[in-house]
């Protein structure tokens, strides 16, 4: 099962080359799912098409967006932004959202999902809220620091099997002013939103601002079950869509019979 992951485009040693954690690589392995890695590229169209390949879309995390995408002028505190890198997003989020394909949304990714359904970031917590705790623990990344409290009601907590758990932390922004269609699923004990989900229930799409791929080999279960979940919702989409269309059966059959048919003729 292929799955779209986003990386960005930054100079390392002089260079500019494409990058992404391996650790997404490893969370999305571990839950069965094959990463299909995403660059910036020049051509949203090309970068939608992607979509057409793929069970599911991983916005990771990254550099911070760029504050005029949602109508703002950039705080003092705004770290780095990629124009090209929010364009791309952007564009297949949008693709996504149309598809109703499972979009799984870390850290930064949150903040797309936000600011490409209409809302707003808080640029710098430090800086801009009073009374919030330290969520910027850069060298703690496979470390729980902080409590969140999830609705009971929410997709998460079903999906996490808890109304509460531990995170690592590693932003300086946050959701602010939410988007349309969703809602807020996950809060840490000082407010700071966590964890956002989509409110229409055909499309599954989930968005945590902790990173779950960094903690996946700890003891406790819940950012495991967090990839198992979406790995879930990709298959489960791949099969609803394969029995709308009794024609997709016969397609899905006729791979192997090439391929025997290949063997064959060599
Ligand atoms: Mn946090």
């Amino acid at each position: 099962m292929l799955v779209a992951v986003t990386a960005t485009v930054r100079v390392v040693d002089g260079v500019d080359r494409v990058r992404l954690n391996a650790a997404y690589v490893r969370a999305l392995e571990g839950a069965g799912l094959v990463p299909l890695i995403v660059p910036p590229l020049a051509d949203t169209d090309a970068a939608v098409r992607i979509l057409d390949a793929v069970s599911g879309l991983v916005l990771s995390g990254g550099e911070d967006v760029d504050p005029s995408l949602y109508g703002d002028t950039p705080h003092p505190a705004l770290g780095a932004v990629n124009c090209s890198r929010d364009v791309t997003e952007l564009a297949l989020l949008a693709a996504a959202r149309e598809r109703n394909l499972p979009t799984l949304a870390i850290c930064r990714g949150i903040q797309v999902v936000n600011v490409g359904l209409g809302g707003t970031l808080v640029q710098d917590l430090p800086s801009q809220q009073s009374d919030v705790a330290e969520h910027e623990l850069d060298g703690q990344r496979a470390t729980r620091v902080h409590g969140v409290s999830v609705e009971p009601s929410s997709r998460l907590a079903r999906i996490l099997g808890s109304e509460s758990l531990d995170v690592n932390s590693i932003h300086h922004q946050a959701v602010d002013r939410l988007g349309d269609a969703m809602r807020v699923s996950a809060r840490a004990d000082d407010g700071v939103i966590e964890g956002v989900e989509s409110d229409d229930p055909d499309w599954w799409m989930v968005g945590v601002q902790w990173h779950p791929e960094e903690l996946t080999a700890t003891p406790e279960p819940w950012d495991r079950r967090l990839f198992d979940a979406f790995a879930d919702a990709c298959r489960a989409g791949v099969s609803s869509a394969s029995t709308s269309l009794p024609s997709a059966l016969g397609a899905s059959a006729s791979p192997a019979s090439g391929g025997l048919e290949k063997e064959a003729h060599r």
